[in-house]
């Protein structure tokens, strides 16, 4: 716990932590070691995490990454974050992320942008790490924690784990509960480890996730052994490319890799065969619709009343308005027009509900994938390696939308998906490849990645 607190002092021009809580860390990492002494370890005894800042942590101040959420404290602990502290772990401090977890690259955070610890060959420009949780990826990749918690609607845990060469897993929707973790598009959302190692990440995993009553769509299953799926091996699985995620303009790195990722595999006792998922290319528009329309209403909360900022006006609709007239950035209010356009009566049935159509169309071409023998599902992670910062999106947001072609289809199918590290570009960048698996099927994602890793 020591060595990473002083990591983090040498290493804020990253941005990656929002605030430090080393007295909180010690105080565990004290109590850790007295449990250890007293041969009463926990499984995560002693280990060093950082925490996105979308996890509620009790007395420890939490901002979504936006401004409206300054000065607020909660007086509650997320599910997730407490099943780590009750196994030990210890809280090093709470780590950056796009605002309200909507961005691909950190750079929508209210609190400045967090830097990549990479650099393309040869150049001094900083890269993003990533995001939503781009904080959390960072963090792992610059040793600034052990492992971190993170969160992905679409892609926010798979994307910057592939741009910082870190292992990043999106579990199943429902095998983590989403209580105490401030809401995005809540039919979407699921938090999941960032961390060095397939293995770390299992054995995170196994710590956050578990049923909960305080969340209705949190599943009533045990969680399974995921450290001991880990050496399961592919032999004898059959797994899937399906020929759609190969997009026009897809460059001839990313298709080697992902060549190079299904040898792997096959040399490892796996079958590899050609699939069809038809629906893929109306998986980002239909999200697009979908998550607006749940932050939306999500975000109504956000009043000036309940929490954190608030802009005094001449009367309570006029507070309202100052309030998240200066509380909200541009893209969380682009994602509230949208989403409130696409609600209002007249356009409700010719967008909301046809974007649900679509999704279940979704969720059909992989269950029809499945039931035809297919184990795991093998893709790229990103359409490139990390860009540097301001590069992208500033004029066009769908430039910075098409960073989720092959993430997002899993969370609008529920699915688990797991970025695993699987090369370097030409100028030296990390990239990753994602493996998509049955519904409640982490482990298998577990075995397969631990192949290519
Ligand atoms: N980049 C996507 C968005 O901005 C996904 C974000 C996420 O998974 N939280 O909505």
């Amino acid at each position: 716990t020591r060595a990473h607190l002083d990591a983090m002092e040498k290493a804020r021009a990253l941005n990656a932590y929002l605030v430090e809580t080393p007295d909180r860390a010690l105080a565990m990492a004290e109590a850790a070691d007295a449990r250890i002494a007293s041969a009463q370890a926990r499984p995560l005894e002693g280990i060093p995490l950082g925490i996105k800042d979308l996890f509620c942590t009790e007395g420890v101040a939490t901002t979504a990454g936006s401004k409206i959420l300054e000065g607020f404290t909660p007086a509650y602990e997320s599910a997730v974050t407490a099943n780590l502290w009750r196994d030990g772990a210890v809280m090093l401090g709470k780590l950056n992320l796009d605002e309200f977890a909507m961005g691909s690259s950190n750079e929508t955070s209210a609190y400045g942008d967090t830097v990549s610890p990479w650099r393309r060959a040869g150049s001094e420009t900083k890269l993003v790490p990533g995001g939503s949780s781009g904080g959390s990826a960072a963090a792992v990749a610059a040793r600034l924690c052990l492992g971190a918690t993170a969160t992905d609607t679409g892609g926010s845990i798979r994307q910057p784990a592939a741009f910082t060469g870190t292992v990043g897993i999106k579990p199943t929707y429902g095998r983590c509960s989403r209580w105490g973790t401030v809401a995005y598009a809540s039919s979407l959302d699921q938090a999941g480890p960032i961390a060095r190692t397939v293995r770390d990440c299992a054995i995170l995993l196994g710590s956050m996730a578990g049923q909960d009553s305080r969340d209705t769509t949190c599943a009533d299953l045990p969680v399974p052994d995921f450290e001991a799926a880990v050496a399961r091996g592919v032999k004898g699985l059959t797994i899937g490319i399906p020929q759609e995620y190969r997009v026009a303009g897809m460059s001839a790195e990313i298709q080697a890799l992902w060549d190079r990722g299904a040898d792997m595999l096959r040399d490892a006792g796996a079958t590899i065969r050609e699939i069809s998922l038809p629906h893929t290319q109306y998986a980002l528009p239909a999200y697009y619709i979908v998550a607006p329309a749940e932050a939306s209403s999500n975000l109504a909360r956000y009043d000036g009343v309940r929490y954190g900022l608030r802009v005094p006006g001449k009367d309570i609709a006029g507070l309202y308005e100052n309030t998240r007239a200066a509380g909200f950035g541009r893209e969380v209010k682009r994602r509230i027009m949208i989403g409130t356009y696409v609600l209002s009566a007249g356009y409700y049935d010719a967008y909301y509900v046809r974007a649900q159509r679509i999704r279940t169309l979704i969720k059909r071409d992989f269950e029809e994938a499945y039931a035809s023998g297919i184990d795991a599902i093998l893709t790229p992670a990103t359409p490139s390696a990390a860009f540097g910062i301001g590069e992208k999106g500033s004029g066009d947001p769908v430039e910075m939308y098409l960073q989720d072609v092959f993430t997002i289809t899993v969370n609008m199918a529920g699915l688990p998906g797991i970025s695993v590290p699987a090369g370097l570009d030409a100028q030296g960048l990390p990239l990753g490849l994602q493996l998509i698996g049955r519904p409640f099927d982490e482990e298998t994602l577990f075995a397969a990645a631990q192949v290519i890793e």
